[in-house]
């Protein structure tokens, strides 16, 4: 459910025209509406019953420092990756004690960072990083929260490239090492045991692979339990799907009711890291058709500005902001940039010309954050829509800017 809907064939994002938006900060932009992000962030919080929740939104999905400040008004607490996430969260005045450090390959630098906030966890995922972990929090005296990533080996994913929880991908370590880790952590001055994790993937529709992971979960804790090992939370990650082209998608009600079922009278609080099915409806990018050329439009948004089409082969609806009755044609749709696989939509049925303006659907996760300026391409603009009033919340980047941290002295 998001709030981009048509009124007498224009396309608004809540109470604001789109043309008007365009007018306004030109194109290409992506647009969010406040009051989708609100709605999809509250689905989740409002759905514990059983079980004490945080919702940590996973900040690479989309990481703009205001979209963040609305969804941690909103309750949420933030996943990060890197120390740069850490440093957005922070900025958008964060709560450290609602963030949890993920990913595999943490730098001492980010672990520093990660302990001198005093955040809420560390995810950890290989013996070598707990190790580093151990050593960075004694070289500070302080003791580092853990929690313990394991891979229930379960195949879920839509796409090759977002399949996390099989035993061949990098992500996690097995049910019996995760074992040795947790022994090593209450053999550490320096660590903290508080929570075990998983990740499955994501874009997943199907509740069946969240519940095995869970399963495997409540497995350990009783193991757990047997060895008097008491933890804070149990963080089953993110992973929902969202709907791309019409799919049936699973409600976070439901995947919280089904958590709660399995770990019944458990009395860790679950942790859950969603990403995609807060932000992506949440956003559309706006484009305009530079020129139409045979079977293609030649929008002047580009792989560059959303790469997910070029990435995962992924599929987005393409609207035009203005409703025409014309006979819909079969198109592609292109970017100026120098490359085949430069397009944003195939075999799409749309009704568009030159100079048209089209918004191009669910982009609000894994859109703008993966951007770059490959052709020296200056980043789009992001905007945020609040019912009938919207706001510049990343200025479009200038030449300037594109070549800013760059050497121009002559020799
Ligand atoms: C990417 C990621 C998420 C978010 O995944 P979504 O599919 O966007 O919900 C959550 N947790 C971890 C560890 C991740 O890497």
């Amino acid at each position: 459910m998001d709030h981009f809907h048509y009124k007498k064939g224009e396309l608004f994002a809540e109470e604001v025209s789109l043309n008007d938006v365009a007018k306004e900060y030109g194109t290409p932009s992506y647009v969010y509406s406040k009051a989708t992000l609100e709605r999809h962030a509250k689905a989740y919080i409002d759905s514990f019953d059983l079980m004490d929740g945080l919702v940590c939104f996973s900040v690479k999905a989309l990481s703009n420092i205001t979209i963040l400040k609305t969804l941690k008004n909103a309750g949420c607490g933030f996943d990060i990756v890197s120390g740069g996430e850490l440093h957005r969260a922070i900025v958008a005045g964060a709560d450290p004690r609602k963030i949890i450090f993920s990913g595999v390959g943490k730098s001492k630098a980010e672990m520093e960072a990660g302990i001198n906030n005093d955040i809420l966890s560390f995810n950890i995922e290989s013996g070598p990083e707990l190790d580093r972990l151990a050593n960075v929090a004694e070289g500070l005296n302080k003791i580092a929260p853990v929690a313990i990533r394991f891979n229930p080996n379960v195949d879920a994913g839509a796409h090759e490239f977002t399949k996390t929880g099989r035993k061949s991908d990098k992500f996690g370590v097995s049910v019996e090492s995760a074992k040795i880790l947790i022994k090593k952590c209450s053999e550490s001055d320096n660590l903290k045991l508080v929570g075990l994790t998983c990740h499955i993937g994501s874009q997943i529709m199907e509740l069946q692979g969240f519940q095995d992971a869970a399963k495997q979960a409540l497995d350990l804790l009783i193991e757990l339990d047997k060895l008097n090992v008491v933890l804070d939370f149990i963080d089953m990650g993110g992973g929902l799907g969202v709907n791309y082209i019409g799919e049936d998608t699973v409600q976070p009600f439901q995947l919280i009711k089904s958590y709660e079922e399995i770990f019944s009278g458990r009395k860790e609080r679950l942790i859950l890291e969603p990403g995609r099915s807060i932000s992506a409806n949440a956003g559309i990018m706006l484009t305009r058709v530079e020129y139409k050329k045979d079977n293609f439009l030649i929008a002047d948004a580009a792989m560059n500005d959303l790469l997910r089409p070029a990435l995962y082969q992924a599929h987005h609806d393409v609207w035009p902001v203005m409703k025409t009755d014309n006979p819909k044609e079969k198109l592609n749709i292109v970017g100026p940039i120098c490359e085949t696989g430069d397009f944003l939509a195939k075999d799409i049925n749309i009704v568009a010309s030159q100079n048209d303006l089209l918004a191009v659907k669910t982009v609000g996760a894994y859109g703008f954050v993966m951007s770059s300026n490959y052709n020296s391409r200056p980043r789009a603009a992001e905007i945020l829509v609040d019912k009938d009033k919207h706001a510049l919340i990343r200025k479009r980047e200038d030449y300037a800017e594109l070549i800013a941290l760059e050497d121009k002295e002559d020799d």
